[in-house]
């Protein structure tokens, strides 16, 4: 009896290491696959953001994200977008992930 009184405390003493987790979302936009699907995507659509038409800095996006469930390579879930449309629509999602709703797409 008694043991348990004496067994030490370790929890308080773990160290934190979240904030330098790597970001896993980040490996997935350098894969050959990602990179050559959007390669084939911007080949059929044209190097253009599908919402407003800028030709600078078009990127592949997730239409439905994956952290929402959406197809990773599935040309159709994935639209061309410049970076401040992308933003807008990160910003966007995020928002209606905080509020439990479904993104506007
Ligand atoms: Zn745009």
């Amino acid at each position: 009896m008694g043991q348990l009184k004496r067994l030490p405390s370790r929890l308080g003493r773990a160290p934190s290491r979240v904030r330098s987790m790597p970001k896993k979302a980040e490996a997935f936009y350098q894969s050959k696959e990602w990179r050559a699907l959007v390669r084939s995507i911007k080949a059929e659509r044209g190097n253009w953001c599908e919402r407003c038409g800028s030709g600078h800095r078009v990127a592949g996006d997730h239409k439905v994200e994956r952290r929402d469930g959406g197809a990773e390579l599935d040309p159709a879930n994935v639209e061309l977008l410049c970076q401040p449309c992308h933003n807008r629509k990160t910003a966007a999602a995020k928002a209606a992930r905080v509020t439990g709703g479904r993104p506007k797409v």
